[in-house]
């Protein structure tokens, strides 16, 4: 199949259902989020103790730096050339006896998914954890069809259960604190009661339970793709809990769901990520379990495999020479681990299946922020700029200057009417130093609106926005201009000169 990439006219975004997207930007969730304190206690507590754990890793390698170099190079060199690598997959692919399909947007990619399930003529299958299934849906899609797909990766069976939303990219139920967790199991896992505590090893043992019952009689999975390698077509995914070897190996079929800016040029290549990888997501030094698959092997695993080439909007981030960084993300979340606003406001505010700085880049650009109002032209402005995700990731991705370049972009193509003239005005004034002059002058007559408390504590609309959470101190008797022109500035002035001049 030929393959056409970095088309820089209309690029296709994600289409299909997002069942995530709400109506709510993300200030208005983060609102609500920050109410619940039991959430924000479970993040702050997890996402410090993954932050150290991180740290004390990375702080191991005495080529990190060079790594993250290699990485980066690497990820670049697979969106220069991603057509031509996407072709040699397919083909690696095939010829080990595998099936390559090729998905534009989400509806195409489960429709491929539905009908392969459809053809085994099973209605249960068994599911790793996989964010670009998320993406597309793809549980809510089957589930329309009568298929019921089961998550056996510890945090999303949680979330799944609870029939909740993931707050994290590797630790689906991070809001969740153990006393919730054990809750959730006795009122919806089959096999348990109320004698169950909260004890880490009893849940797991419970879950463990459940789910071998799964993997014994399914004759499905479906997985997502850590990494698809283009001169083999071997397809690899790390985990820690075993559940993912459980799916790759025992059902007669087996269907990975991959984007396509996951592949890497060589196996060679794949040494460089098994390095940065673990030690950035979960803060190990390796991935207790990594599997490598390539086609299929009489008598050794899956009978069929499967493989969709998901774009889902890539094609229109790759066409965008400051966006298209965001494409080298192997979905670490060291980025969201160290975000003071991720931390803060939790994932859910996001309202994208990419949470934290990732997807406050990603998500605008796979979706669109296509008028003023779309919840994800709100996510570049879920930022405070500080700079913290850019140090940590592995593959060295500019965040905060994507998120930049988002926020002006917004700016050029939805600011709205008031703020436009607004700015319009304030470049007059700029524009001419006599009338800006007279303007700051004429600013000290706000000082009566502080009254004798010498503080302002309502403005009228629109400026009401900022004295509903602030007071704002009355504007000095002079300007700095007319303070200059004064004699007790030149007074002091000359003070300084003599003094300076002594000591010399
Ligand atoms: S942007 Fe970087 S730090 Fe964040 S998830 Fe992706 S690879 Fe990891």
């Amino acid at each position: 199949m030929k393959v056409s990439l970095g088309t820089p006219t209309m690029p296709p975004r994600a289409a299909g259902p997002n069942h995530l997207r709400g109506s709510m930007k993300f200030q208005k969730r983060a609102h609500i989020e920050l109410d619940d304190a039991t959430k924000r206690r479970n993040l702050n507590y997890a996402t410090t103790s993954i932050r150290v754990k991180r740290q004390n890793v990375v702080d191991e390698v005495d080529d990190w730096a060079e790594l993250r170099e290699a990485g980066s190079t690497i990820k670049r060199d697979v969106l220069a050339r991603l057509p031509e690598l996407l072709e040699q997959f397919e083909a690696a692919v095939t010829a080990r006896g595998g099936h390559v399909h090729w998905a534009r947007d989400s509806r195409e990619a489960n429709d491929i998914i539905r009908e392969l399930i459809e053809d085994t003529g099973e209605t249960e299958v068994v599911k790793i954890k996989s964010m670009a299934t998320q993406e597309i849906a793809l549980n809510e899609e089957l589930e329309k069809a009568g298929i019921h797909a089961q998550e056996t990766d510890l945090a999303e069976l949680i979330v799944q259960l609870g029939e909740d939303f993931p707050s994290h990219i590797l630790v689906p139920a991070i809001h969740r604190n153990r006393a919730e967790i054990r809750d959730i199991f006795v009122e919806k896992m089959p096999n348990t009661d109320d004698s169950l505590t909260a004890e880490p090893a009893e849940l797991a043992e419970a879950a463990r339970t459940f789910l071998r019952e799964q993997f014994m009689k399914a004759k499905v999975a479906i997985s997502g793709a850590n990494f698809g390698i283009a001169e083999t077509g071997t397809v690899s995914i790390v985990e820690s809990e075993g559940n993912g070897r459980m799916c790759l190996t025992m059902p007669e079929t087996l269907i990975s769901v991959m984007g396509v800016e996951k592949l890497l040029p060589t196996f060679e290549d794949l040494g460089v990520f098994l390095q940065l990888l673990p030690r950035s997501s979960t803060g190990e030094r390796m991935n207790p379990y990594t599997s490598l698959w390539s086609g299929v092997t009489e008598g050794d695993g899956p009978r069929n495999f499967h493989i969709v080439l998901l774009d889902n909007g890539r094609t229109a981030a790759l066409a965008d020479q400051i966006g298209r960084e965001a494409l080298k993300c192997i979905r670490c979340s060291a980025c969201l681990n160290v975000c003071p606003v991720y931390e803060r406001a939790g994932g859910h505010s996001y309202g994208s299946t990419y949470p934290g700085p990732i997807g406050a880049i990603l998500t605008p650009q796979l979706t669109g922020m296509d008028a003023a109002d779309d919840p994800n032209a709100s996510l570049p402005y879920a930022s405070s700029l500080c700079g913290r995700c850019d140090e940590v990731c592995p593959v060295k991705i500019p965040i905060t200057d994507i998120l930049l370049e988002l926020r002006h972009r917004k700016v050029e193509e939805h600011t709205p009417f008031l703020e436009a003239r607004a700015f319009g005005a304030i470049s007059l004034f700029w524009g001419h130093p006599a009338l800006w002059d007279k303007a700051v002058r004429a600013v000290a007559l706000g000082r009566v609106l502080g009254g004798f408390s010498g503080q302002i504590t309502t403005l009228p609309a629109p400026m009401s926005g900022w004295t509903d959470y602030r007071d704002v101190a009355v504007p000095p008797k002079k300007s700095f201009r007319s303070w200059w022109d004064s004699a007790e500035a030149r007074t002091l002035l000359d003070d300084a000169h003599r003094t300076a001049r002594e000591e010399r």
